[in-house]
């Protein structure tokens, strides 16, 4: 779960999480839909398509797992919220 430039990992070492490259890329892609919109925005934004939509068809969802997968995309987000990422991981 990400909540502005946060990860916050249950059930799931920091380890094991930063191995799983489609978990990673999809946690970061909520980290850019938090930085594009800002935050009040993204969280308004993001709780009106679960209320319309359903969690799994919620298009901030929808782009994340599809974030998932893509190699070349997945390098540039890991490159470009790196410092967002190393200040934010939190580990439970
Ligand atoms: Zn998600």
């Amino acid at each position: 779960m990400v909540v502005h430039r946060t990860i916050f990992l249950w059930g799931i070492s920091r380890q094991d999480f930063m191995s799983d490259k489609c978990y990673l890329n999809h946690e970061l892609q909520h980290i850019f839909q938090f930085h594009q919109l800002g935050t009040f925005r993204f969280l308004y934004s993001y709780l009106k398509e679960s209320v319309l939509r359903g969690y799994y068809n919620n298009k901030f969802e929808v782009e994340a797992r599809a974030a998932e997968t893509k190699e070349p995309e997945a390098e540039f987000i890991f490159v470009s919220v790196t410092r967002y990422f190393l200040l934010g991981i939190i580990c439970h």
